[in-house]
């Protein structure tokens, strides 16, 4: 029986779902925060459970040649990366073995029977990626009780609400720090106070900030929990100078942004109510516009700060390149793009298709697809709001499905829908392998009414440092 404080000697051989090492011990599974798979180590055990528990690393035998020095000071307080005390290199392997594991052990697809390609990654990164994210999110709070104006922000310390306060993120545009830098300055002079969860007093909850790669344009979204942003025209200037701080400060190194940027956009979101979840519903311009533009490969994209938009720049058209090619279009098809967020993805396949319909939950998102297409010249696009599962089978007969759902994978009810009709392709764009996984088995299962197959899962790494991996699938009607 392994107990509290055990001390064992464990060999890792893989990767959890949160990036923290696995090693067994006689068939007795542990999970060792910071352990890279490789590492010889002993192990102490922090908590156990019947089936496996949580140990940490009390010394290294031998490091695995797989590990390198973290690029990030923060790295292992702060929950928001995983991975980067790994060699990008092992990272990918990870990736794309955990792609698999999801898909032929919980998805039940047959390894023979699908082509499993490796990871399109970054190459871009000098040996390990940085600065690509596009939209950073911070939480606020307040950093001294003595001082109630001063604030700090950063990121949530793993499964906490601590916050690790951040200078500067080795994955976000560069200029979010300079913007950081603004909003302290401007909390501290103008006297507006950060967000007390207890309570439920104080104003500003979260600084978002959305940076167009290819256009250089800014976007900054305060969420704030009162009516309206007390010295909002200051708050606007405070942000202007940030920018300007960065564009004076010609920062070095690799990154996917310009270094002379614009403050295109600056908004506040109203979110009152005392919960987890970061956004309210309501959006008020105080400068610019109440979205960015940035384009993807030559199509434009208007966003809004309450608008999904993919995270990494690079990367994403490498993942709508891979979407489109599986769609497999002629010219003559109906296409439903389902999820499709402000019509990035539809837009793509409106090209080369008769007519795509895109469906999306968030209004605010499908204003911007509708926009999306006008500004493209793109007329055989048709936008609709609503739950994918309840609109899809209003929709005309499709000839080629594209679905690119969030986290929580697509409703039972939409995959009924998508069986009925049984197009002849069908392309699952995943941010999460588990819930993909599962879809997969409801759409192939020969048993239990599914009617499709797996050709191929190309797994794209959308989010370099972290252990979450996007994957494109191609199925097609048996
Ligand atoms: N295809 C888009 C967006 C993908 S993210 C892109 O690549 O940019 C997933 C999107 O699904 C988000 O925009 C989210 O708002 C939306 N969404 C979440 N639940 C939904 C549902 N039940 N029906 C339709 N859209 C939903």
């Amino acid at each position: 029986m392994v107990k509290k404080n055990d001390i064992l000697d464990l060999v890792i051989t893989g990767f959890g779902n949160e990036g923290e090492g696995i090693g067994h011990a006689d068939g007795y599974t542990l999970f060792v925060a910071g352990a890279v798979p490789g590492d010889e180590i002993k192990a102490r055990v922090l908590k156990a459970n019947k089936n496996f528990g949580f140990a940490k690393i009390e010394e290294f035998v031998k490091v695995s040649p797989d590990r390198r020095k973290p690029i990030c000071p923060y790295f292992s307080k702060c929950g928001g990366c995983s991975l980067l005390h790994v060699d990008y290199e092992a990272e990918k392997k990870y990736k794309k073995e955990k792609v698999f594991d999801c898909v032929t052990r919980i998805g039940k697809i047959a390894p023979e029977t699908f082509e499993m390609k490796p990871v399109i990654g970054l190459d871009e990164c000098e040996g390990r990626p940085k600065h690509y994210r596009n939209k950073a999110q911070f939480p606020v709070r307040m950093a001294d009780a003595a001082n109630p104006y001063a604030i700090k922000a950063g990121f949530f310390a793993p499964r906490s609400h601590r916050i690790v306060e951040i200078n500067e993120c080795a994955i976000e545009a560069p200029v979010t720090s300079f913007l950081l830098d603004a909003l302290k300055k401007f909390c501290y002079e103008y006297k507006v106070k950060a967000y007390d969860e207890e309570t439920g007093r104080g104003i500003v909850r979260h600084l978002m900030t959305r940076t167009g790669a290819e256009s250089g344009e800014v976007g900054v979204c305060l969420i704030i929990n009162a009516k309206n942003l007390p010295h909002a025209d200051e708050f606007v200037k405070a942000m202007q100078d940030g920018i300007e701080a960065f564009n004076k400060a010609d920062v070095e190194g690799f990154s996917a942004f310009k270094n002379e940027l614009k403050l295109a956009s600056v908004c506040v979101n109203i979110n009152m109510k005392q919960t987890n979840v970061i956004m309210g519903n309501k959006l008020v311009k105080l400068y610019g516009n109440d979205y960015i533009t940035d384009k993807i490969g030559n199509v434009s994209f208007h966003i809004s700060p309450m608008s999904f938009f993919q995270v990494n720049p690079i990367q994403t058209v490498k993942l709508y390149e891979k979407a489109l090619s599986y769609a497999h279009l002629t010219g003559n098809e109906v296409v439903w793009d389902l999820y499709c967020g402000i019509g990035t993805i539809s837009l793509f396949l409106a090209k080369k298709a008769r007519e795509v319909y895109g469906v999306e939950i968030i209004p605010e998102a499908i204003e911007n697809a509708r926009e999306n297409a006008k500004l493209n010249g793109i007329t055989n696009a048709v936008f609709k709001v609503g739950a994918a599962e309840g609109v899809a089978e209003k929709l005309p007969k499709p000839d080629v499905i594209v679905v690119d759902p969030p986290r929580k994978g697509c409703d039972e009810k939409l995959i009924k829908t998508i069986l009925k009709h049984a197009p002849e392709r069908l392309v699952y764009v995943s941010c999460d392998p588990g819930t993909l996984a599962r879809d997969l088995r409801l759409l192939c299962d020969v048993d239990n009414g599914g009617c499709y197959k797996v050709l191929e899962v190309q797994p794209v790494d959308q989010f370099a440092g972290s252990a979450h991996v996007e994957s494109v699938v191609r199925l097609q009607k048996r």
